[in-house]
């Protein structure tokens, strides 16, 4: 059913709203279209937060919204969106607009038996196309809004608003679901999760950033479901896997799958640090990882960067290390051994993940600058500080002797290098010797 709720009752506040976002809403509604804010972003103003970034839902086809905009682009094949963009470099920023989806069920898919590479004629021109394992190939079927509402996953997840009338359109009682502070999926839970095995992983991470509960039937099929999780393409578990690390709730999102049950058997990676009941390791391994959270949580909500490269690199170390001191302890020289090292935990702990050659890179690079720390002779020092990776390896160093993991005065040394003159970098070398 669809219900219309006044701005009086749902209170969201306008100066929340991205101008660009509006724009967009208003420039489709002007050409006769249908256009709202959807999804994230609507939650997000319902909670006083500023969206971090803004989805609109209409009923125009990508081809219409185009047309509409300067720069605009239609891009996916599974799933067609326009991406409309405004300002250059730096501060560009892109508006999805998405067109309504019909809610279709797997049976009215046209089916083929190979994949998306093998199939490739089979698919052309067709909208709504499922694999031999059910998979979901193409899904470009347009529908009215209460079936685009349907597919979308919790409540508070599938409301709409319009900025010009201010009104919040909910078909699924999300605003009741969100004051109430849980998350309710859609439909039937378990179907749902079968459908798409991530929905399980982002029952996770709203959970951790929103502090929500659970419905109780959303929450009961959550673990036996994840059995379906190895199902998921490789890339798109990383992915999740990196979104509910690295976006500003990563020690929330640690203690929610711990008590999920959902620590293990997910993700290698977290498998690699964490313990059978899903709890990080005592000692200085465990604060390490801890530490690491913390500060990647605290950097988000203060705006700054983060790269996914430092946080993995932290949470694979240990591991690294283990395999580190066993070759050298079977003879090997210690930079070769590093490196081998290095090469048997990408290969048990991250597999190849296409497209993620620059992440391993530096991954690797952080690792191998390790030792060099520990070796203040030379000209070494000199080219150290001039990497372009010198102040993640750096961090890295600073964090492992926040824990005991190095040396304090190592890392103050190392600080002092890098800010010093020519003369300051004599006179520490000259100390270290
Ligand atoms: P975030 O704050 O992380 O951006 P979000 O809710 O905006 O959260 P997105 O991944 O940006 O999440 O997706 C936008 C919207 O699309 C969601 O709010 C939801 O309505 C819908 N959606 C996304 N992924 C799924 C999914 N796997 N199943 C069903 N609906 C989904
Ligand atoms: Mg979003």
């Amino acid at each position: 059913k669809r219900v219309e709720v006044p701005a009086s009752e749902h209170g969201i506040d306008p100066s929340l709203l991205d101008e660009r976002a509006v724009k967009v809403v208003r420039t489709l509604t002007d050409a006769g279209f249908e256009a709202y804010v959807v999804g994230g972003a609507v939650r997000d103003l319902l909670l006083n937060r500023r969206p971090k970034d803004f989805d609109v839902a209409t009923n125009a086809t990508p081809e219409q919204v185009k047309q509409l905009f300067r720069r605009a682009f239609i891009i996916g094949r599974r799933f067609r969106i326009v991406h409309v963009v405004y300002g250059r470099g730096r501060d560009h920023e892109v508006i999805e607009v998405s067109t309504f989806r019909a809610l279709l069920g797997e049976a009215s898919a046209e089916r083929v038996s190979g994949n998306e590479k093998s199939s490739k004629h089979e698919l052309a021109g067709k909208a709504h196309v499922v694999d031999a394992e059910g998979r979901v190939l193409r899904d470009n079927v347009w529908g009215p809004q209460i079936e685009d509402a349907a597919r979308r996953d919790f409540t508070v997840n599938a409301m709409y608003y319009e900025p010009q009338s201010q009104l919040l359109v909910d078909y699924h009682g999300g605003l009741k679901d969100l004051r109430a502070k849980q998350l309710r999926m859609i439909g039937d839970p378990e179907t749902r999760y079968r459908e798409d095995p991530v929905r399980i992983l982002r029952a996770v991470r709203f959970a951790a950033k929103l502090g929500f509960g659970f419905e109780p039937a959303t929450k009961t099929p959550l673990k036996t479901m994840a059995a379906q999780l190895p199902n998921v393409p490789a890339s798109r578990l990383f992915d999740e896997m990196v979104k509910l690390l690295q976006t500003g709730h990563g020690v929330a999102s640690l203690e929610q799958l711990k008590l999920l049950g959902l620590g293990r058997g997910i993700f290698p990676i977290l498998d690699a640090v964490l313990q059978p009941d899903g709890s990080l390791p005592a000692g200085a391994q465990g604060a390490f990882v801890q530490q690491a959270l913390q500060d990647t949580d605290a950097r988000v909500a203060d705006g700054r960067s983060v790269s996914p490269s430092f946080l993995l690199a932290c949470l694979l170390w240990h591991e690294v290390k283990a395999r580190w001191q066993t070759l050298r302890a079977a003879g090997e020289n210690p930079v070769p051994a590093l490196q081998q090292a290095i090469d048997q935990v990408f290969e048990a702990r991250v597999g190849d993940i296409s497209g993620r050659g620059k992440l391993a890179a530096d991954m690797r690079e952080i690792w191998l600058m390790q030792p060099r720390f520990e070796r203040r002779g030379g000209s070494g020092p000199f080219s150290l500080v001039e990497q372009p990776r010198y102040r993640a390896g750096f961090d890295f160093l600073r964090l492992r002797a926040d824990v005991g993991d190095a040396d304090a005065g190592l890392a103050d040394w190392w600080e002092d290098f890098a800010l010093g003159e020519e003369d300051d970098r004599r006179a520490l070398l000259e100390e270290a010797k």
